[in-house]
């Protein structure tokens, strides 16, 4: 990779796991450790990366398959952790050396070279959940937001004008109802603080689209109310042509970008973008 691009592994995605890697020149910085420890080494050596290699792990909130493997990053010293106070208590391991950065809703940080604004998602986690806006020196603007009930201000304000986003598609309606869950289970997911539907990340991308999105990635499908050609025809119909859409499947390893596409389309940062200018 060229050094001041940024690259995207998108080690899986779904209510078994979650884990996307970020490299950003020397930055590795990984949203969510959803896997088990052992899955979550092996997709970070498919990708060329290890836990020891880490330098950032942001949680978006504490359920299992959100923190689950963050146990695979014990042994790393130098790890920074962020996320609201409660999910860091869930991911972190007793003894641990990592620095930790309790996060709040709305309040911008650094992140290394980078710029974190994270912010509120409605969702039944205890002590809430955030969405996650990176800026990078080179002026990528990633959007990731996952286990999002309900659209809200907050969350339009925070997605728009972004490069790359990465929202959630978790079912399509019609098969969540009909589908085999129990009935408290359904009521639960399809409530204000539990996951997007396909039309409801389709709604999310028509209020946020800008001239500068590039990539679309939809992510925390359900492997039970939902499949791929739903979510694409449903997020299809608000996108351009132009703009790439990537299904995020569970156990596959997806790159953003796309080998053909990395240079010259994503040049490396120059000196002056990297300042801030
Ligand atoms: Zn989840
Ligand atoms: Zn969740």
């Amino acid at each position: 990779m060229a050094s001041g691009t940024l690259q995207i592994d998108f080690l899986g995605s779904g209510s078994a796991g979650n884990a996307t890697l970020l490299r950003c020149a020397d930055q590795q910085i990984l949203i969510d450790a959803g896997f088990d420890a052992a899955t979550l080494s092996e997709r970070l050596e498919q990708v060329g990366s290890s836990p020891a290699e880490i330098t950032d792990l942001l949680i978006t909130h504490l359920h299992d398959d959100h923190v689950i493997g963050a146990a695979a990053l014990a042994a790393n010293e130098q790890l920074r952790i962020y996320g609201l106070a409660p999910a860091i208590k869930r991911a972190s391991v007793r003894g641990n050396g990592w620095r930790r950065h309790y996060l709040s809703a709305g309040q911008v940080v650094d992140l290394g070279a980078c710029r974190l604004w994270p912010f509120a998602v409605p969702h039944d986690s205890r002590g809430g959940a955030l969405g996650f806006r990176i800026e990078t020196p080179c002026g990528e603007r990633l959007g990731f937001a996952t286990d999002i009930g309900a659209i809200t201000a907050e969350v339009i304000k925070a997605l728009s004008g972004c490069t790359i986003l990465a929202i959630e598609a978790n079912h399509d309606r019609e098969r969540l109802w009909a589908g085999p869950y129990p009935q408290f289970l359904k009521h639960r997911i399809a409530s204000q603080r539990g996951h997007l539907s396909n039309a409801d990340a389709a709604r999310l991308l028509r209020r946020v689209l800008s001239p500068a999105l590039r990539a679309v990635y939809a992510i925390h499908l359900s492997e039970t109310n939902n499949c791929p050609k739903l979510v694409r025809d449903a997020l299809s119909k608000v996108l351009p042509t132009t703009i790439g859409l990537q299904i995020v499947e569970q156990h596959r390893v997806q790159r953003y970008p796309p080998a053909a596409q990395q240079l010259p389309l994503f040049a490396a940062c120059t000196s002056r973008a990297a300042s801030g200018a």
